[in-house]
């Protein structure tokens, strides 16, 4: 049995539950991993809410860090004693040790550490396929970026400069717009205090941007809208501030042709070869110091509650990490 954080009904944080569970040995493909540290990410809050729907009773999480403890027939990629990190689905990460699915399980190099990992592989791998799956992004080219100084905003700010891309990013607070700044945004809206529509016509000289990248979603979609160059792609890919309501798709037409996208990390995670290749640009991205993972707070596994409640009230900055 390994101490877990379960969910036996939706609700606020009060419904997380410390229990022992039980850990059972690895079938044909699959690896137990005995994890070292978690990564909280705002998933966990839609899973837990009952946004995105489990069958209940569940544990949750989506990504942690640790070591490979025993393998199934037919894995070849790991091997007890291997250090590695994950993002991926069954939720349940919120435990000491489970068995997991191989192909979706990532050696990690030992330059990274177990904590770092944790802070970086599901918002790491987010920004991986924002930038470079969904539309061809190249040096020179704009994004809007909302919550900038969140979890996979500190991510983004930083690839955006390592690619030469001009990242405009809103955050919530003055400070916020500071820390976003300091890691690669080019430019920084408050977008509690200021009209970031205007701001972006006035910062692209009326152009508009390439992309928008909207983990925001009720609060900041329509408007982003009005943000994009004719044909600009608006990708939304959260609900931070509650779901999108419908598009209306002539809205596209008379706005220049606009593309939008619905994105989830899990398709392009899919295919165990693109994950693979995924991790390893982002594991390039960090060895290489061009993205510093940023870890601006930690929470003991029981305490994981406070840790919901913070995200949900945009107290938070960068990563959560979860220790054991
Ligand atoms: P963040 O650390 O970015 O936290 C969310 C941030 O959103 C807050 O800090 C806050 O920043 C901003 N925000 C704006 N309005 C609200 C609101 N009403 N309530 C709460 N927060 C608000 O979280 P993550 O890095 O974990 O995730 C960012 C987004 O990306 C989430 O929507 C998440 O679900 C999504 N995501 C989607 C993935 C996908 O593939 N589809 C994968 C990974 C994440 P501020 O105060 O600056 O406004």
């Amino acid at each position: 049995m390994v101490r877990t954080m379960i969910i036996e009904e939706n609700g606020g944080p009060e419904v997380l539950k410390l229990v022992d569970w039980p850990v059972g040995e690895p079938g044909p493909g699959e690896i137990r991993i005995r994890h070292a540290a978690i990564g909280l990410n705002f998933i966990d809050v839609y899973q837990r809410t009952g946004l995105y729907k489990l069958e209940l009773p569940h544990a949750l999480g989506m990504e942690a860090a640790g070591v490979v403890e025993a393998v199934g027939e037919g894995v070849t990629h790991l091997k007890p004693g291997d250090r590695a990190a994950y993002a991926a689905n069954p939720p349940g990460a919120y435990t000491e040790a489970r068995v997991m699915p191989a192909a979706l399980v990532c050696p990690l190099p030992d330059e990274i550490s177990f904590e770092e990992a944790a802070a970086v592989m599901l918002q790491g791998l987010t920004v991986e396929y924002l930038f470079h799956r969904i539309v061809p992004l190249r040096a020179g080219d704009t994004v809007l970026f909302h919550a900038a100084a969140g979890g996979v905003g500190k991510i983004a700010c930083q690839w955006a400069r390592s690619e030469g891309i001009t990242l405009i990013g809103t955050a919530g607070t003055e400070e916020k717009c500071l820390e976003a700044k300091a890691l690669g945004a080019a430019h920084t809206i408050n977008y509690r205090k200021e009209d970031f529509v205007a701001r972006v016509r006035e910062i692209t000289r009326g152009k508009g941007v390439d992309a928008v990248m909207d983990g925001v979603g009720k609060d900041t979609f329509a408007a982003s809208l009005d943000c994009l160059r004719p044909v600009g792609m608006m990708i939304s890919f959260g609900n931070a501030s509650g779901p999108v309501p419908p598009v209306n798709l002539l809205d596209l037409a008379a706005k220049g042709s606009l593309q939008v996208t619905r994105t989830t990390l899990f398709t392009f995670l899919a295919d165990p070869a693109r994950c693979q290749s995924m991790a390893k640009r982002l594991y390039g991205k960090v060895t290489s110091g061009e993205v510093k993972v940023q870890i601006g707070q930690r929470y003991p596994l029981e305490q994981v509650a406070d840790a919901h409640r913070a995200l949900e009230a945009r107290e938070t900055t960068g990563s959560t990490v979860l220790t054991l």
